[in-house]
Parts: C-alpha cells; structure tokens; sequence
C-alpha cells in the first residue's frame, strides 16, 4: 500500500571542541557580541514600541547593526566575524514572531554564561576536516575537535555552543533518504506520569527518572558554597566549576535515559500513541498572579519541577523524530477521561480512579495498575483516531496518505 518515496532527513551532528586558551577566549568574545547585538537590537524594539513606532523587520535591524560596527563607542563589534552576528537578530526576530503567535513569553535580554553561542549560517563560511578532527571558523583558525562519529548529509550551517564550561560544535546536515519501513507493526499507548515515567499498554513501565532529585542536595550545597566564597576569588572559581560539573552530570543521566528508552519504544512499535497533554500549561505558572495567587503552589510547583524534570517533551520530541526515521508514527490523542474510563466494560467515572496508582471498576470489578489502565485507553482512543484520519485522507484524494498531512491533522486538533 504504501509508495517507497524518499524523504528529506535533518541531523544535527555535536562534537565535544578542544580550542586553545586563545582560541576560547575568541570565542567566549565572538559569543558575547552575539549577545550584545541580540540585547542591543531588544532595547531598540522596546524603545521603539514604547515611542508607538513599528517594531523592525531583520532587514531593518541589519541596517542597524552595519552602524553599530561603525559606531567608534562599539568599534569592537568590527573585531567579531560579522556571519554570526545576522543569526543573533535572526533569533531576535523568532523570539518576536513566537511571542506574537504566543508560543513563547516575551524576548528577554540574554544574560552572560547562559546559552553562550553563535552560529555560521552559511557552509561557506567554515570548513570541515573530518579525516584531521579539526574545523576551520573564521578568525579563529582551525579548531580540534572529538570526531565521535562521521557527519552524513550535506552541512548546512554550524553553531558553536558553551555549555557548563565546555565547548561543542554542531553541524546541521540534510540528506535524502528512502522513506523507510518500520518493520514492526504492532501499535503502542504510553502513559506519562510521575511515579512511573513511562507505562505502555502492553504492560511495560519505565521508572523515572529522578535524575536532578538524586542530584540536588549535592547540588543546593554547592551552590550554598560557592554563594559563601568571595565572588572571582580562586575558591569562587573551584566552587563554580563544581557547580557547573554537577550540572553538567544530572543533564547527561538524565538524556542519557530518555535517549535509552525513547529508542527501544520507536524500534519495538511503528505506531505511538500519547497523551496530548499541554505540557507547558501544566508547568506554567503554579504560583498564579499578584492578583490570583495559584492554590497549592507548593505542590504544583513539586509536580511542575517533576515534570521539567522528567523531561516529558524532551521525551515526545525524541520519540516524535525517531519513528519518524524509522517509517513509524507518533500521534496525540486528547485526553479526555483516559484515566476514568473501565478498558474492560467502559464505564466512565471518577470513583473508577481509587488513588493516583489503583483504578477498579464501580460497575464490573476491573482493577488495574491506573496508569496501565491510562495506557490502555490511550491505545484505544488512538486507534479510533487514527483509523478515521486515515479513511479521511482516503475520502480526499488531494490529501493523500503522507505523513505530513497525518501531522498536520494531528496538529489541527
Ligand atoms: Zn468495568
């Protein structure tokens, strides 16, 4: 039934950078006048803003930056390589347009340290010497750096990245691939929840991942030491690099599981099925406005840290792109009553739901695992919608049968 098509592949390819003390310094500047130009082009839209006058478009904004390297007050912008700077209004102008289409909060200034990085758009700008482990960026000459793996595809752009004090490259490749076939086809409900991270509807559970839980009181105390310390003492420094050590390990656990179990799950099923939970209203706010301060912020913003922590959308992200390369499918289905409803006689009721963890039945007696019972439902609710998606695109033969429109389906919903 199905045509074997190709389909394009996007990958992101990160290697571990070994710069010299010269070279780090460069790019820790080059990064700093990324963020300058970022937080310079901010202040510019809200004075603007504040004045009634349109915000500017990229095109205005380059106008702009071309006058700050002129500008002699900011003459040492001129020292950076100019390709990176055009990308930091680029991300400017997507924070806007986020904001605007209420994806995201409003842009706020970038803060030195946090997210440090600047990205070549352009492949002419940078060479790649895989053979030789190093990488060619302008004005910093070539870089070494830890060829894990060969890249695949044709780069399209790089960025260069500091995170908890080292440096990584990563080159963006597209490439053609066949479309694949997955070569299960058994379909899969997942419940995402707390105490279990993951339970799938045919009984396999995933515990969580408790990763940062693990590490916070090691890392509160170092915290606590590094706040004692006088700030850019020798001691504040080690006190730092310990901090940001710890950091550095709870973020590798952590997509080191998600990883793990994101992988088994897209090669065992061709068809995913989660919740479609709104992951970001869950977590947003706990603590509610001045005006309409939220009910139990405490243990909102417990579930609120287990969520972030969890890594629920990191996870549906991973999950998502993975089947995809294996020819399989991730789908949302809302969830309605997935966690009331009987999988056995269907009865819907919230005394169905005895505790977070039991679910028994009023009307036939079923008792399950809730969370099994969620998966399960899942499963259902996603059949059902899949099969009528699939007999709509069917009805409508402009529609087709790709995997966009499913997605695009899945997206109207
Ligand atoms: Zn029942």
């Amino acid at each position: 039934m199905w045509k074997i098509e190709s389909m394009q592949r996007l990958q992101a390819f990160k290697y571990e950078l070994v710069p010299d003390g010269q070279q780090e310094r460069q790019m820790r500047r080059f990064a700093g006048s990324c963020r300058f130009v970022f937080n310079q082009a901010l202040a510019l839209q809200k004075e603007r803003y504040a004045h009634g006058e349109k915000t500017l478009g990229y095109a205005g904004l380059c106008k702009m930056l071309t006058s700050w390297r002129n500008n002699p007050d900011t003459a040492w912008l001129a020292e950076a390589p100019v390709h990176p700077l055009q990308p930091a209004l680029k991300d400017l102008e997507w924070a806007y347009s986020n904001f605007f289409a209420q994806r995201a909060g409003f842009p706020r200034f970038k803060k030195k340290g946090q997210h440090d990085s600047f990205r070549y758009p352009d492949p002419t700008q940078f060479k790649l010497d895989q053979g030789n482990s190093r990488v060619f960026l302008p004005k910093l000459g070539w870089l070494r750096d830890r060829n894990s793996r060969d890249v695949d595809g044709t780069v399209k752009s790089l960025t260069v990245r500091q995170s908890c004090g080292q440096w990584f490259v990563s080159l963006q490749t597209e490439r053609e691939v066949e479309q694949p076939r997955h070569p299960s086809t058994t379909a899969v409900g997942i419940d995402l929840g707390v105490a279990r991270f993951a339970t799938l509807s045919d009984g396999t559970v995933y515990a969580p991942l408790n990763s940062f839980k693990r590490h916070e009181t090691a890392l509160r105390k170092a915290q606590q030491a590094m706040s004692r310390k006088t700030t850019f003492s020798s001691n504040w420094k080690k006190a730092k690099a310990r901090v940001q050590r710890l950091h550095a390990r709870i973020g590798h656990a952590r997509r080191d599981v998600l990883h793990k179990t994101s992988t088994a799950i897209s090669q065992n099923h061709a068809l995913v099925f989660v919740e479609d939970l709104q992951v970001r209203n869950l977590s947003k706010s706990a603590a509610g406005t001045t005006e309409a301060p939220g009910r139990n912020v405490r243990t909102k913003s417990g579930l609120n840290k287990s969520i972030l922590d969890q890594g629920w959308a990191e996870f549906r992200r991973q999950l998502e792109y993975k089947l995809e390369w294996r020819g399989g499918w991730l789908i949302a289905v809302p969830p309605q009553n997935t966690s009331r409803t009987c999988p056995c006689c269907g009865q819907v009721s919230a005394a169905n739901r005895r505790s977070q963890a039991r679910f028994a039945c009023v009307e036939c007696g079923f008792a399950e695992h809730a969370d099994l019972v969620g998966a399960i439902n899942i499963l259902r609710a996603g059949h059902a919608r899949f099969a009528c998606e699939v007999s709509d695109a069917v009805r409508s033969p402009a529609a087709g049968t790709h995997r966009s429109d499913l997605g695009a389906a899945q997206c109207r919903a």
